[in-house]
Formats: C-alpha cells, structure tokens, sequence
C-alpha cells in the first residue's frame, strides 16, 4: 500500500517535471497524481497505525504447556502470537 502511495507520488513528480516538453497538457493533472499520491500515503498510513494500537484478531490456539491457564493467540490479520489468560 505504501510502495503504491509512493509510487503515484513519484509519478506525479516525473510528470509534474517533464511539462517541459511534451506532457504540457497534463501540467495541472500532475498536481492531482501527487495529491492523490499523499491521500493514499496518509490512508495506509492510518491502517498502519491501527493495527499497531491493538486491532488485532486473536484466535485461540492450544492450551500453553508450562502454565494450563494460559493459551496461545495468533492474530489473523498479523500473524502476531501471544499468550494470555482464557476468558472462557
Ligand atoms: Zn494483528
């Protein structure tokens, strides 16, 4: 997502400097690459950030072998493990 945020990015600022010579027509087009560019950067940006406050999936997986309270979680959308406490 952000390699694509970035590239629109890129490719608005090629396009914004090649006006020059033969992409005239598209000068005030290239403004709208960027900004669409930035828009995508600042959205994957927030998807990002969500996940890392704690919008994680867990699952539960098998019970832990040292403590039988406790069960291991994995996240579905990260893959990120853990082990807590059971509530049920
Ligand atoms: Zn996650």
């Amino acid at each position: 997502m952000k390699t694509v945020a970035a590239f629109v990015i890129l490719a608005g600022v090629v396009l914004l400097f090649s006006t020059a010579e033969v992409l005239v027509a598209f000068s005030g087009f290239a403004y709208y690459v960027i900004g669409a560019g930035v828009v995508l950067l600042i959205i994957s940006q927030l998807i990002g950030n969500k996940d890392r406050i704690g919008l994680h999936r867990y699952v539960r997986l098998e019970r832990d072998a040292e403590i039988p309270a406790m069960y291991w979680y994995r996240c579905q959308r990260c893959n990120k493990k853990k082990k807590a406490a059971s509530i049920a």
